[in-house]
C-alpha cells in the first residue's frame, strides 16, 4: 500500500491537526510498540495518547524507531486534572518521554473541580511554546461556556464519545458555533455495540467496496470530525486509512445520520449529561 496523504483541518489558532490519527487507549503493552510503529510506517502522523493510558514511554520509542523527523508527526496527549503545578510538572515529565521538546496538543482528560487551574497552566506552556495547542476532553456545553469565559486562550479541540449510535448532534452544532473542532474518541465504541455489523452501513459499504469501518470513518471525516480509531491489526490499521479515495453521497450521509440512537456505549468517565456535578 503507497502511503496515503492525510487531509488536515485547520483550528482557530492557525494550527493544522490530521483529521485521521491513531488511538492508543487500553493497547495491552506488549501491542503499544508494534501497533504505533506499523501505524506510522503505514501514513498515520497523528497519535492520540495520554498519561493516563501509562504507555507514553513506549509510544515515544515506537516514535524514535520509525524515523519519521519530528515535525511530520502530531502528537497528542492527555492530561488529567490534576491543578496548577501537577499540570506543569505532568507535561514536562510527558515531554521527556517521548523526547521531545513540545506537544502538538494537550488536552484536559477529563473535567473534576480542577479544571481552571490545569487550563491556566496549560496556557502557560503555550506561552513557553511547549504545547503548540491547548484542547479539553469529555467536557460538556455548560462547562465549555464557563472554560470560555474566563480562558485566555482558546480550547482548540474538544474530544468526545462519538460513534454512529452516538453522533453528538447537539454538541457538533454549539462546538461548530464556538469555532472548536469536534474529535471523536471511539468512533468503533471500542468494538461493543456491534456497530460494524449494521446492516445500513454494511449495504453502503457495498456500493464503494468498502468495510463498515470504512464507512463510518468517512462519515465522520465529511463532517470535518477528527477520527482516531485505534486497532493491534495490521490489516485493520492500514484499511482505516484508506478512506480517501470515496465520497459518501448525501443519501448515505442521511441514513448514518438515522442510526443516531443517542446512546453512549460507556459512562468513562463521565457521561456528557449537563446536570452531572463535577
Ligand atoms: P475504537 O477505536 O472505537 O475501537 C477499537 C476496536 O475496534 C478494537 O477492538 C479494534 O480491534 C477494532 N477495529 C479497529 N479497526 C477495525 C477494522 N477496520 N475492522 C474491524 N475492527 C476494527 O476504540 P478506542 O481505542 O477506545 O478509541 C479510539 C481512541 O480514542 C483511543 O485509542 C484513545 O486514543 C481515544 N479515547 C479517548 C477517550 C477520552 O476519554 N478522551 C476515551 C476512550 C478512547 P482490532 O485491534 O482487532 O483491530
Amino acid at each position: 500500500m503507497k502511503n496515503v496523504k492525510i487531509p488536515s483541518l485547520v483550528m482557530q489558532n492557525k494550527e493544522k491537526i490530521p483529521i485521521l490519527g491513531f488511538g492508543t487507549y487500553f493497547l495491552r503493552l506488549e501491542d503499544v510498540y508494534s501497533s504505533v510503529l506499523c501505524a506510522l510506517e503505514s501514513g498515520y502522523r497523528m497519535l492520540d495518547t495520554a498519561k493516563w493510558y501509562n504507555n507514553e514511554e513506549i509510544v515515544g520509542r515506537a516514535i524514535i524507531d520509525s524515523k519519521i523527523p519530528r515535525e511530520e508527526l502530531f502528537i497528542t496527549s492527555k492530561i488529567e486534572d490534576v491543578g496548577y503545578d501537577q499540570t506543569i510538572n505532568g507535561v514536562l515529565d510527558t515531554l521527556n518521554k517521548f523526547n521531545t521538546d513540545y506537544l502538538d496538543l494537550v488536552l484536559i482528560h477529563w473535567p473534576t473541580n480542577n479544571v481552571f487551574d490545569t487550563y491556566k497552566a496549560l496556557e502557560d506552556l503555550v506561552d513557553k511554546g511547549i504545547i503548540k495547542s491547548i484542547g479539553i476532553s469529555n467536557f460538556h456545553e455548560k462547562l465549555c461556556d464557563e472554560l470560555l469565559k474566563v480562558c485566555r486562550i482558546k480550547p482548540q479541540i474538544n474530544q468526545i464519545e462519538t460513534h454512529i449510535y452516538f453522533q453528538e448532534v447537539k454538541m457538533n452544532k454549539y462546538l461548530k458555533s464556538k469555532k472548536i473542532i469536534h474529535e471523536s474518541w471511539a468512533p468503533f465504541a471500542e468494538g461493543y455495540m456491534n456497530m460494524l455489523y449494521d446492516d445500513v452501513l454494511l449495504d453502503i459499504g457495498k456500493k464503494y467496496n468498502k468495510s463498515a469501518a470504512q464507512v463510518i470513518l468517512r462519515f465522520f471525516i465529511q463532517k470535518d470530525i477528527v477520527v482516531i480509531p485505534k486497532s493491534t491489526n495490521k490489516d485493520h490499521i492500514k484499511e482505516n486509512l484508506e478512506v480517501f479515495d470515496f465520497e459518501l453521497d448525501n443519501q448515505d450521509i442521511k441514513r448514518i445520520e438515522l442510526l443516531d440512537r443517542k446512546q453512549q456505549y460507556s459512562s468513562f468517565p463521565i457521561n456528557m449529561k449537563e446536570e452531572t456535578n463535577y
